[in-house]
């Protein structure tokens, strides 16, 4: 579209103005034309841009992600808050983070989460948002619930269905692992549910699949879940077969089974792959983004530290008219209390 030079303003999708600039003689008409069409192109303008939802970047700080390749991945509650700091400087409203013990090790220590959760308080009013530790952290619901009353996050986890946890090693051609069922009955999700809304604990569903957004839209259904249900969809790469393709496909086969209305506010991640292909599909779509060095670490950035990923997906999504939405926009976006 051009603006104020050309002949032609399209109004919208299916219509366009024509004005023929040689049908004006007069010079006072000329002016009147010329302002009429810069007027007309203002207007225009703001049929053509809709209003856009903020948009909500979740950053995943670490998950259980080793210093393999990217040495920037945080391990201490002192390195979490400090990269969580910068994240939320760079445009993050929410941080999620998994509690890492000596030498990075995978930790469920409700003590450990306690310290991170008022580190990160300390450094900035960023959402924090935790785990309930996946596969690694197996026993029954009540155990898998016992950091959440320590550290009192704003939002947790809950993988709202079951799957398996196992790579393939394409290599190889033999799976890393062979046993990691990921089993979350609707009894322990239903448990889940009901204690994080006594303690006041957002749940942000783990949507691996087509029927976990179903069982969503359920738990909605039955009251079980605040509106607007907070989700996010982990798209796989790297040889895990929990989720569908990192891919736009992948995520374009969950937009069918969207819950009707404004009841979910999903984000995307991908595991094991980069995310923005994905992420420019989803911001486009009125959705959020979930990018961070816990699920890949971007070697062909040059491993960059977790804040350089989040000012990407905040530049993209201002390039198309979406403004970053604050953690203060973020709790009013997802009814959350104030802090
Ligand atoms: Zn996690």
């Amino acid at each position: 579209m051009q603006i104020v030079d050309d002949v032609t303003v399209h109004v919208d999708e299916g219509a366009t103005v024509q004005t023929n600039a040689n049908d004006v003689t007069a010079p006072n008409q000329v002016e009147q034309s010329a302002s009429h069409r810069i007027g007309h192109c203002i207007r225009s303008i703001n049929l053509i841009l809709p209003r856009r939802s903020h948009l909500i970047i979740n950053v995943r700080l670490n998950e259980w992600e080793r210093r393999d390749t990217n040495h920037k991945i945080p391990y201490t509650a002192d390195e979490i808050a400090e990269d969580a700091a910068q994240c939320h400087a760079a445009g993050a409203s929410i941080v999620h983070v998994h509690a890492r013990g000596p030498n990075g090790g995978k930790s469920n220590s409700p003590e450990l989460y306690a310290e991170i959760t008022r580190k990160i308080h300390a450094r900035c009013d960023v959402l924090i948002h935790t785990t309930l530790g996946n596969v690694d952290n197996p026993g029954d619901a009540e155990h898998r619930l016992k950091h959440l009353q320590a550290s009192l996050p704003d939002i947790a986890t809950v993988d709202i269905g079951s799957t398996n946890m196992d790579r393939f090693n394409a290599v190889t051609g033999q799976f890393k692992s062979t046993d990691k069922v990921y089993a979350n009955s609707i009894e322990s999700c239903t448990h889940f549910a009901k204690v994080m809304q006594e303690l006041g604990v957002k749940p942000s569903l783990g949507i691996w699949t087509v029927s976990f957004m179903r069982t969503a839209d359920i738990f909605m259904k039955m009251g079980l879940l605040a509106e607007p249900a907070l989700a996010i969809i982990p798209l796989c790469g790297g040889g895990r077969i929990a989720g569908h393709d990192a891919t736009p496909e992948g995520l374009a086969a969950f937009y069918h089974a969207e819950p009707n209305g404004d009841l979910i506010q999903w984000a995307v991640c991908t595991k094991h792959a980069n995310i923005f292909p994905v992420a420019a599909a989803a911001i486009a779509h009125d959705g959020h983004v979930a990018p961070g060095l816990g699920d890949y670490q971007y070697p062909e950035l040059g491993c960059p530290p977790n804040a350089d990923l989040v000012a990407k997906c905040a530049a993209m999504s201002r390039d198309i008219g979406r403004p970053v939405a604050t953690p203060s926009e973020a709790r009013a976006m997802l009814k959350m209390k104030a802090a």
